[in-house]
């Protein structure tokens, strides 16, 4: 009879797995998973066959959904998903018994400061999941450099007993006040705590407007600008030559056009989806926001919903502009440092008419109505086309 051991927050499934087999006197957690599965087939016949985090659930005294969401790295690895069901990690197809395990850095990392931390105040030191995320390098309660044990079995003994773990370069972690790298880290932890999945077309529409916008506002509208220019302009070059190797540098061969091709040569797709809404929103809050908002909703509705959100923010930040300028798209241009086009298109986007060649009593009446309507007037208005004569 094996006896239970429940999982500390945040700690890494390989690493209970391996607490679990030492508690039971196994020698490593793949010993404990030999027995577990033998075990389970003597039991429910010899044609059964059951994911790892199946067999260990039990033993962890959580059901096994909780027991994959908060202990594996697959709300992270596997964020983007084709299937409706946002909790499922594994799919119809099943086979994948071994996803649980999934351990995507080379290596098992650690913080000194955690380990220390855990031995003073538990008695002994555990492997925390997001320690293992890529593109972390640094541990968030601490802040300081993870260092990594290359070792097939480093899972097996807690993270304390390993005397040679090596911190990570020190030039990545100093990286970490980029600010495209700040709101990496940020995302990449909500993926993590929300613990559900985003449909990839939803996902690959919102990075996709998103992208853009941006192309627009950098006047360079069209197939050349694409989410891989976004994250390579976003992210330091070191950064991406450790993490994600296959962004770095600027060959044509590199180029990425849309987030659903990015993910589908990628075996994480956190790292593609955090980067992406890393390098094109502003706060990792707003992205975390639009990202989250526009899942679970119908196909149509999420589609109206991205757009609404862009709509909004995009007009929020012309207005003040449109209205100073008296809505003269000449003189717009020229405050904003941008070309004619650009802001005729901005402003056709956003519902706000040009007013250049509006006669001056139509153009102070619009000019009064934007400077005292409220968010729910304007969208009423510029839903209805826009309509001087209506005010
Ligand atoms: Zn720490």
């Amino acid at each position: 009879m094996l006896r239970p051991l429940s999982p500390q927050p945040g700690e890494y499934i390989r690493g209970h797995a391996g607490r679990l087999s030492l508690w039971n006197g196994f020698l490593s957690a793949e010993e404990l998973l030999v027995f577990l599965c033998r075990r389970a087939k003597k039991e429910r016949g010899a044609g059964f066959s059951s994911h790892v985090y199946q067999l260990m659930a039990p033993f962890s005294e959580l059901d096994p959904q909780r027991y994959l969401t908060e202990h594996s790295l697959l709300p992270f690895c596997r964020i983007g998903t084709r299937e409706d069901d946002v909790f499922d990690y594994h799919g119809p197809t099943g086979g994948q018994s071994r996803s649980a395990w999934m351990q995507p850095k080379d290596g098992a990392y650690l913080c000194p400061d955690c380990v220390a931390s855990d031995e003073r105040t538990r008695g002994f030191s555990y492997w925390r999941a997001f320690h293992q995320l890529p593109g972390i390098d640094a541990c968030a309660a601490h802040g300081k450099a993870l260092a990594v044990v290359k070792r097939a079995d480093a899972f097996d003994r807690p993270p304390g007993s390993w005397a040679d773990a090596r911190p990570v370069n020190d030039q990545l972690v100093s990286l970490r006040t980029t600010p495209a790298v700040d709101r990496y880290e940020t995302i990449a932890y909500a993926f993590m705590s929300r613990g559900h999945r985003v449909h990839r077309l939803v996902a690959a529409q919102c990075i996709g407007m998103r992208v853009a916008e941006i192309g627009v506002q950098t006047e360079r509208n069209g197939s050349q600008f694409t989410l891989a220019d976004c994250i390579r302009e976003a992210f330091p070059a070191a950064w991406l030559e450790a993490h994600y190797p296959r962004l770095y540098g600027s060959e044509k061969s590199k180029k990425i056009v849309a987030v659903n091709a990015a993910c589908s040569g990628s075996i994480v797709d956190g790292i593609v989806y955090a980067m992406a809404l890393a390098a094109t929103f502003s706060t990792s809050m707003e992205a975390i926001n639009v990202f989250y908002a526009t899942q679970g909703a119908a196909p149509e509705v999420r589609v109206s919903a991205i757009k609404s959100v862009k709509l909004s923010t995009r007009r929020d930040r012309l207005l003040p502009c449109y209205i100073a300028n008296e809505g003269r798209v000449t003189c717009i241009a020229k405050a904003l440092g941008v070309s004619h086009v650009t802001v005729s298109y901005q402003l056709r986007s956003v519902g706000l008419p040009p007013l250049g060649r509006v006669p001056e009593l139509d153009r102070q009446r619009v000019i009064a109505f934007l400077s005292r309507a409220s968010e729910s007037e304007l969208d009423h208005w510029a839903a209805a086309g826009s309509n001087i004569d209506a005010l």
